[in-house]
């Protein structure tokens, strides 16, 4: 099936500059057989950004994927993610990135964990991930990945990005900054959207 689209896509553009999620995509797809060369705003020298202004996820990766398909033409995906804590009523939910902007990711992080030291029976959290793929032909697809989890009593590790430090993984009573990329490859958010497009890539390029 790879060898099959792989002749046909040579190039795909991935709508982020977020050093992160780049490795992140990156390496999901190269452990799912998909080697392809990518390309990012940087590498295109692209140093204007779309206005994300949805207020759905699906909106604002719909919106950053046309906003860079119109300019370089190539199959596109853009990926819109973020956190939504129970305790927050699902914020920040689509403003992960702009909430609390005075503060750095892990002051983010403990100030998330204060908020909640006392809490005991509402510490859900999930990891949501809306994939916005727009082909060659400009036929525009979704793909949604969710992981859920639980908000941590106090930060861990030091992998990943974001919040992964107080995203708690029950099973293994581990963040996702502990468990690192052997996990989140195989079933964060993000991995669990991008494989729904590998799949279904054959059939769209
Ligand atoms: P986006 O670039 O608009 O999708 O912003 C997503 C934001 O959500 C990031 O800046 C992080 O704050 C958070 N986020 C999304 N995915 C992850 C993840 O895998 N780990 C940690 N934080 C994440």
């Amino acid at each position: 099936m790879f060898l099959y689209y792989n002749t046909l896509m040579k190039k795909l553009f991935i709508a982020s500059n977020n050093p992160h999620k780049l490795e992140e995509i990156r390496d999901i797809l190269e452990q799912n057989g998909v080697s392809i060369e990518l390309l990012c705003p940087k590498d295109m020298g692209y140093t204007q950004e779309p206005v994300e202004d949805g207020n759905t996820f699906a909106e604002n990766a719909y919106i950053k994927a046309k906003f860079y398909h119109d300019l370089c033409c190539l199959p596109t995906i853009a990926d819109d993610s973020g956190i939504c804590i129970d305790y927050f009523d699902g914020k920040p939910g689509i403003h992960s990135a702009r909430f609390l902007p005075e503060m750095d990711y892990p002051q983010k992080c403990a100030y998330i964990v204060e908020q909640m030291k006392d809490v005991k029976d509402n510490r859900g959290a999930q990891f949501y991930d809306c994939l916005c793929f727009i082909d060659g032909q400009g036929t525009v697809r979704y793909y949604e990945g969710v992981n859920q989890g639980e908000i941590a009593y106090e930060p861990a590790g030091d992998k990943g990005f974001g919040y992964d430090p107080i995203f708690l993984i029950p099973q293994y009573n581990k963040t996702e900054a502990e468990l690192g990329e052997e996990y989140k490859n195989e079933y964060s958010h993000r991995a669990k959207a991008l494989k729904k497009w590998i799949i279904d890539a054959k059939e769209s390029l």
